[in-house]
């Protein structure tokens, strides 16, 4: 089966080494197709986006990229860009204008702080709690509600190409045990964002950087989301989420053979610009 990856961070945001070193360690594990998709610079502060005035380089850097490995391994641009209403989206004129060749749609923020700081839901875990008691009064299905509709939200007004990490809100239930995702509000959000998902026709990324990072049990998202999925035919690709190169296929091994199980036949792979189908097989 051919490697791909369409989810990677590098020196430009809050990964490790250059783009070119990602390329390499490509080639050599005999990747046929991968694309960068450093932190969106946004109109405000966080140390892990890209600077703005770094993306004119990036993207040169790509393209140069692009020409000097062509003949070994198929290379894309993008970002991973937030949605913050009224501040960043995947389908603002800064974005469009980049001309990007896919995007990746996240939510890391939910609603803000008293002082105006927006809350990073997969910073610290006591950053987490402590938005949670602040912002959300200890309610954590009051919290998580806001973190689907705003998913949904972005879906409605700006859809990505591909939605990340579709489920990062449980990231630190694993140690929290805040809720179960048997609950049945848990399950409503879930499955009306599928819904919605469905009939977009957006990829959902199955992102193995949980695992890996022993962040969580499960991929993003959890397998009895990946069921469903499944049953609404929701087209899927396979992402790392890498912020070294030494990440670039983590996770994909049991991933695969999880997804057979699970029913998955295909996943997207980008191949001369478009999205295709590629047969899922074991590694
Ligand atoms: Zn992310
Ligand atoms: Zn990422």
């Amino acid at each position: 089966m051919n490697l791909t990856n369409y989810h990677a961070h590098s020196y430009y945001c809050d990964g490790k080494e250059s783009l070119e070193s990602y390329v390499t360690e490509a080639v050599a594990q005999g990747f046929i197709s991968y694309g960068f998709s450093s932190h969106s610079p946004a109109p405000f502060e966080c140390v892990w986006f890209m600077k703005k005035e770094k993306i004119a380089q990036y993207l040169t850097e790509i393209a140069d990229l692009k020409i000097k490995y062509e003949q070994k391994i198929q290379l894309y641009a993008s970002l991973e860009i937030d949605f913050v209403p009224n501040q960043i989206s995947p389908q603002d004129d800064f974005i469009k204008s980049l001309n990007l060749d896919y995007t990746i749609g996240s939510i890391h923020f939910v609603d803000a702080f008293a002082d105006g700081k927006y809350w990073e839901i997969d910073s610290t875990q006591a950053v987490f709690v402590h938005g949670l008691q602040e912002i959300f009064n200890g309610q954590i299905a009051q919290a998580g509600k806001r973190y689907f509709e705003l998913t949904r939200q972005m879906l409605a007004e700006a859809p990505p190409t591909i939605i990340g990490h579709l489920d990062k809100f449980k990231m630190h239930n694993t140690n929290l045990a805040l809720f179960s995702e048997q609950e049945t509000w848990y399950k409503k959000e879930v499955l009306q964002t599928l819904e919605m998902i469905a009939d977009l026709g957006v990829i959902v990324e199955v992102n193995t950087r949980g695992i890996y990072k022993k962040a969580t049990f499960e991929p993003y998202p959890s397998f009895w989301i990946l069921e469903q999925m499944q049953k609404m035919n929701i087209p899927i690709t396979v992402n790392s989420d890498a912020h070294h190169p030494r990440e670039i296929s983590m996770g994909f091994e049991e991933t695969f053979k999880n997804l057979q199980k699970i029913g998955f036949k295909k996943t997207k792979i980008l191949m001369d610009s478009v999205w295709i189908d590629q047969k899922i097989e074991n590694l």
